[in-house]
């Protein structure tokens, strides 16, 4: 098994386009679409993915579930919602954990060898990048650690910026 830091890979690049089992939408709790990295993954991915998407009835904060992917390169969307920031002390860490949690058991569950993620709550939902980024790294690492069906963990950012927030974090592990 390989050492779980050189399972995380940090890239720049639309989640959309990437070749992976898997990837993770940051979605609401309806699973009907949104704005951001939601709108850009059910554009991708055609109707089918709405229609898929009605039939879960939803998703609470802090949980996942799975879809396909349809005209998406990648084989599988894991759903996940993520806390809307309200200053820290509503639970919203330990409801981001919980996301990339169940999104990396779910993967591993189903056999999935590459995820990749975005930076889930961190748009519009305004959890400041510098935390979201260490919980990300923190539980991917943890996770990792313990498994040896995931082959690699991508975390995307749109921007450089947040590739740079993403690496620092990843250096101060
Ligand atoms: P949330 O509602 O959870 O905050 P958003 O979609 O608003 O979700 O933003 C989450 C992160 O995803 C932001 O950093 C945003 O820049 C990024 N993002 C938006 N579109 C894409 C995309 N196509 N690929 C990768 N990341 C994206």
């Amino acid at each position: 098994m390989l050492m779980s830091s050189s399972r995380i890979q940090i890239i720049s690049d639309d989640i959309t386009r990437l070749p992976v089992d898997a990837i993770v939408n940051a979605a609401n709790r309806s699973l009907l679409g949104g704005g951001g990295v939601d709108g850009a993954i059910h554009r991708a991915a055609g109707p089918e993915l709405l229609a898929e998407c009605r039939a879960l009835g939803g998703c609470e904060i802090g949980q996942a579930k799975l879809t396909h992917g349809y005209r998406l390169p990648a084989r599988y969307v894991i759903h996940t919602v993520g806390p809307v920031w309200q200053g820290g002390d509503r639970g919203e860490p330990e409801l981001l954990v919980s996301c990339y949690h169940h999104s990396l058991r779910l993967a591993a569950e189903r056999g999935i060898r590459t995820i990749a993620f975005p930076a889930i709550s961190c748009g519009v939902y305004g959890y400041p990048l510098e935390a979201a980024a260490h919980i990300a790294v923190r539980e991917v690492r943890n996770f990792l650690a313990s498994d040896d069906q995931i082959g690699m963990v991508y975390l995307v950012g749109f921007s450089r910026d947040v590739c740079q927030v993403y690496e620092q974090a990843l250096q101060k592990m």
